[in-house]
Order: structure tokens, then C-alpha cells, then sequence
């Protein structure tokens, strides 16, 4: 029996309407609903594709102008359209996942506290997990920072002869710039995971700590798949794709001489690491090559196995909306005839512990979930940013790696507050991007201009009768006015939308005119 196109109140709706095509034949579906995303339908979407827009211009420690970037990706409205459409397609079916488990507040309270006593105890927990692991015949180092990280890499490397390294997505091996320090010294890296690959190919960063290419669509795809692995440039079929690339990675996986994973829990307890993807890409790249080198940010350790099942059954329903991770991996020791080694990195991670206001923000599983709900996020895009990490968590990380650099991203939140309601280890994420905001003010990163509206806005909040003044004064103008004096290029809030329309009356008049001013 041929499928039926699902109704339209199904949560489908929020993808983007080409992708629906409900005439498609080729479209997939399963229990009788459409698969989504690029899953679920195969049709280019359109003759002329829209150009990528480029992520944030970087200048050496410069500050990053995201609202530029910002400004740029929703100049291209396909890409703004389907990047939002995805992301809240994420957050709708994270919130049903979260429906479906009645525990679910207990299991973020128990991930919570878990994270804040193992960072709190974390000294015991990491010589813990080093002891056991080298019990178990893992070469365990220690890296202070991002140098020391790639050199020790590269050393290994070296003592093996190996010139290839196949590597599953890590936001670690990113904060370390990895993949451009082994070009430096001669090694070739490839990527495992499709959508990191993607992005390798395209010489960009990911731009979500999940979903590494999700502000692509599939026919920015097709043109770099074009470029780099000779594919038909106007075929953006999402299985011709998928494919193409792994007829051309496989070789190259299967000829590696190491492979690197990076590490979601580090267990205390036994020594061993656990893994998460959904492609099965961090087992190709432990069991395919003989060396397993796996890079560990200190702040991922938990105490014993058993906590585990708490973070796996959050983690994936956090970020994908799904029940679990496809692969869910465990490593703990070097196969029979193989190798393993652990780096243990640190990396500024003891100095955010640190800072009183942003110590937990190393409780952060990385599920990505806060920057599905992030309405900035979600139409900027990642690489906006012009960071390792964006979205509402890397508002907050990235400023203590450099504070002049990312000054203006603390800025970038509506501080809605959504981001901390869905992150499942609670971190108090809008209450620390306005923490940054005054620690960036006494630090003198804030614009001057910036600086001296808020000392302006201060001044008329305090002073009530000046406050009214500025109000009527408002409402006559923007009734008045002609409209560019009050939409221009020294007008950034209105570029993209209405001044409201003034009530009539204020609350403030009304309050004195209906109860005269008393309670
Ligand atoms: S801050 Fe919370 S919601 Fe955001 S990525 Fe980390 S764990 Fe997920």
C-alpha cells in the first residue's frame, strides 16, 4: 500500500516546503510517516542553488563581528529558512522524547550533581581513571594545552612511521586546530564522520557540535563534492551523495596507518572511554588501524559505569530527539596486537574551574540542544561565530580561551532563557552569558559606543519623570516621522524588524488615571 502524505498537523510542517514535496515518489517513509530532513526527499532544490554564505571574517585577535556574519547568512534565505526549519525540527522531537519519560527532570538533577561532584573531586577521579587505564595497557599522557596536545599526537605518530590518521568527529581535536597543525608537519587526516568530512573537504569548521554541516543544504553539498571528489555538480540526490563519498573515503579509511577518536565519558571506575556516534565512524576509526590514539578534555570524566545510563539516555534525546545513539562504544584496552593511548587534556579547563560565575559550564555534554533552541542560532548559523564553539554554550566557553576576541558574542542571546530549560545536566546558561556581559564591561572589552548607550539608558531608567518624557517623545515620533529617519543604517534592531505601534495608552497612565496611583 503506498503511503499516505502525513497531515499537516504533524510536526513535518516545520520543514521546509521543498523538502516536503508530497507528490515525490521517491520519498521514504516508515510506520506510515515520512522520513524528514534530506532523508526524505531526493529532488534538487532548485536549477540555480543559492550560494553558501561564508561564516565570521577572523582577523588575528581582532573581535568577532557575528552580527555581521549573522547578517550575511540571513541575507540567503533558503539557508536561513532550512537551517531554522531543522534546528526546531530537533528541538520539537527532543521535547517529545522528553514527554515519554516521566523521570526525565530526576535524570537531569542526578547528571547535574554527578558532574558538579566529579568537577569538584575531579584530581582523585583523574588519577583514578589513569591508573585503571594503564592497568589495562593504555599509554596514558597529559597535555596542558593545545600545543602540547598535537605535539604528543604527532610524537606517537611518529614512533609508529604512520602518515595517515583517520579521526571521528571531536569539538577537542577543533579547540586544538589538529587538523591544520598535522597538514603543518606532513600527515594527511581524514575525517570519518560524513558531515565532518563535509566540512573538511570544504576547508570550514563545523558549525554545530552534532550536526557539523547542518547549515549546508544538500546542493552546497553537491558543489563540493564536485570540486574535491569529482561528482556530478548538479545532482544533489542526498543517496548519490552519500555514496559518492563513501566510495572515495573507504580506501583511504581502510589504508590508515592510526586512527583518533575523541571521548564523550572517560569512566573513573574501569579506565575506559565511551564513544558516541550515530555513523558507527568512531569504530571504524578505533578497530580499523592498529593504533587507537584517543584525545580526552579532563572535564569529561564521571565516576563509575553505572552513571553512565544516566547521560546516555539524556544525551541523545537532548540532541537529536532520538532514543539512543546508533553506536554507543565503549574502548578499554588495545585489541590483541594493537596499541591505545589516552590524552588527557586540559587545555584552560582548570582555570574555567576556576571562575566562580563559569565553572559548570564544564558539566556540558556537548548535545547541542541549547543551540537548537538558540533563536539567534538558529538564524545566523554556526560559523558566525567565529569560534569553536557557538551557540549559547560557546558564548560562554569561548570568551575563556580569549576575551577580547569573542567580546561581542555574549551578545548574541535574547537571554530567553530556553537554552538552560533544555540543557540536561543544567547548566545555568543564560545567567552566565549576562555574567560575561558585566565581566566584559569592568574588563573594558565593550565597544565604547556601546558602553556609553548603556550609561545613557541607565541614566533615563532611573530618573522616572525623564523616562515618561523619552516615552511620549518616542511615540510622537515614530508617529510622525517619515519612515527612513527611523529605518536606516544607524538603526540595527530595525533592519530586520517593526517598531511596534505605541499603545494609545501606557500602563503607567492608565495606572494613575483607573486606581490613582495607589494599590
Ligand atoms: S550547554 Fe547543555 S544544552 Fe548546551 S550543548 Fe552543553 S549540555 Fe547540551
Amino acid at each position: 500500500m503506498s503511503p499516505q502524505p502525513q497531515s499537516s498537523d504533524h510536526a513535518g510542517v516545520m520543514l521546509h516546503p521543498e523538502l516536503l514535496a508530497h507528490d515525490d515518489r521517491d520519498a521514504i517513509y516508515r510506520d506510515g510517516h515520512r522520513l524528514d530532513h534530506a532523508e526524505g526527499a531526493s529532488k534538487p532544490l532548485h536549477a540555480h542553488p543559492e550560494p553558501q554564505p561564508r561564516g565570521a571574517k577572523v582577523h588575528g585577535n581582532r573581535p568577532i563581528d557575528q552580527a555581521e556574519a549573522a547578517a550575511r547568512f540571513i541575507a540567503a534565505p533558503e539557508h536561513e529558512k532550512m537551517h531554522d526549519e531543522r534546528l526546531w525540527d530537533l528541538r520539537q522531537k527532543r521535547d517529545r522524547e522528553m514527554h515519554a519519560i516521566p523521570e526525565w527532570e530526576e535524570l537531569r538533577s542526578l547528571a547535574s550533581a554527578i558532574k558538579e561532584h566529579t568537577l569538584t573531586h575531579l584530581d582523585e577521579y583523574l588519577d583514578a581513571f589513569a591508573a585503571n587505564a594503564r592497568s589495562n595497557g593504555v599509554n596514558v599522557h597529559w597535555a596542558r594545552d593545545a600545543a602540547e596536545h598535537n605535539r604528543i599526537v604527532h610524537g606517537i605518530l611518529q614512533d609508529h612511521g604512520a602518515k595517515s590518521l583517520i579521526k571521528s568527529k571531536s569539538m577537542l581535536t577543533e579547540e586544538c586546530g589538529f587538523r591544520n597543525y598535522m597538514a603543518s608537519v606532513g600527515i594527511d587526516v581524514i575525517e570519518t564522520d560524513l558531515g565532518e568530512r563535509i566540512q573538511q573537504l570544504d576547508n570550514e569548521d563545523p558549525s554545530h557540535v552534532v550536526v557539523p554541516a547542518v547549515h549546508k543544504l544538500r546542493t552546497d553539498v553537491a558543489q563540493v563534492f564536485a570540486r574535491t571528489i569529482g561528482t556530478d555538480p548538479n545532482n544533489s540526490d542526498v543517496h548519490y551523495l552519500a555514496e559518492a563519498e563513501r566510495e572515495a573515503n573507504r580506501p583511504l579509511i581502510l589504508a590508515a596507518d592510526a586512527g583518533m577518536t575523541g571521548c564523550n565519558f572517560a569512566v573513573a571506575e574501569t579506565g575506559g572511554i565511551v564513544v558516541c556516534t550515530n555513523e558507527g565512524n568512531a569504530d571504524l576509526s578505533a578497530n580499523v588501524p592498529r593504533l587507537h590514539i584517543a584525545s580526552i578534555g579532563i572535564e569529561k570524566t564521571i565516576p563509575r559505569l553505572e552513571h553512565l545510563a544516566i547521560f546516555v539516555r539524556l544525551l541523545s534525546r537532548s540532541a537529536l530527539g532520538s532514543p539512543i545513539t546508533q553506536y554507543t562504544s565503549h574502548f578499554r584496552g588495545p585489541r590483541d596486537g594493537g596499541e591505545m593511548h589516552f590524552v588527557l587534556v586540559d587545555n584552560g579547563r582548570s582555570h574555567r574551574l576556576g571562575m566562580a560565575e563559569f565553572w559548570t559550564s564544564l558539566k556540558c555534554i556537548r548535545c547541542g540542544a541549547c543551540m537548537n533552541t538558540c533563536p539567534v542560532y538558529r538564524r545566523s548559523g554556526g560559523l558566525s561565530y567565529g569560534a569553536t564553539y557557538s551557540g549559547p554554550i560557546g558564548l560562554i566557553i569561548d570568551p575563556t580561551f580569549n576575551a577580547r576576541k569573542y567580546s561581542n558574542l555574549p551578545f548574541a542571546s535574547t537571554l530567553n532563557g530556553s537554552c538552560t530549560n533544555v540543557c540536561p545536566v543544567k547548566i545555568n546558561i543564560h545567567e552566565q552569558i549576562y555574567a560575561w556581559r558585566r565581566e566584559l564591561v569592568k574588563r573594558h572589552e565593550v565597544p565604547f559606543a556601546k558602553k556609553l548607550a548603556m550609561k545613557a539608558a541607565g541614566e533615563l531608567l532611573s530618573r522616572p519623570s525623564a523616562y515618561r518624557a523619552a516615552i511620549a517623545a518616542a511615540d510622537v515620533a515614530l508617529a510622525h516621522l517619515p519612515r527612513f529617519v527611523i529605518y536606516n543604517g544607524l538603526n540595527a534592531w530595525g533592519k530586520h524588524r517593526e517598531v511596534p505601534h505605541p499603545p494609545k495608552q501606557t500602563f503607567h497612565s492608565w495606572y494613575q488615571a483607573n486606581r490613582g496611583g495607589k494599590r
